[in-house]
């Protein structure tokens, strides 16, 4: 499986979302679009609801997210989370998970993303992919993704 590409500036722009969430103690997600799988070409910050530990996106917000998705031909192809501590996956982010294709990739970065840099943006995120089976299995960031 070839690693999909995602751009410097997305990268730098996800970090400073997560970290403005951190600043007032919240969770905050992004969502990473694209066409085909190999590429993200936009960040996309649904309008979401945000406490220290969730974030939720009601209704006519996803309406926007479909409108935006179905209007510029994209999908979602990574979904992009903080925590308030440790980086993992918990049930209920299996149960959110707002992408349901297989190679699908669900990243959480620790610690409301402060230490987050583009270079080691890869490394500190704990990196998830959705198999075929529609399990979300952790994987290497580096194996999955390459920042260009
Ligand atoms: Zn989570």
């Amino acid at each position: 499986m070839s690693r999909m590409k995602v751009g410097r500036d997305v990268v730098a722009a996800t970090i400073e979302r997560l970290q403005d969430g951190g600043r007032i103690g919240h969770e905050r997600a992004v969502l990473w679009l694209g066409r085909g799988a190999g590429r993200i070409e936009e960040l996309y910050e649904p309008r979401q609801r945000t406490r220290a530990d969730q974030f939720y996106f009601d209704g006519p917000s996803m309406q926007l997210l479909f409108a935006h998705l179905r209007g510029k031909r994209l999908r979602v192809l990574a979904q992009v989370h903080s925590h308030p501590g440790r980086a993992f996956h918990s049930e209920a982010d299996d149960d959110w998970a707002i992408i349901r294709h297989a190679g699908a990739l669900s990243l959480v970065l620790p610690r409301f993303a402060q230490e987050a840099t583009v270079d080691n943006f890869l490394d500190l995120a704990a990196t998830y992919v959705l198999s075929t089976g529609n399990h979300w299995e952790e994987a290497s960031g580096a194996t999955l993704l390459e920042v260009c």
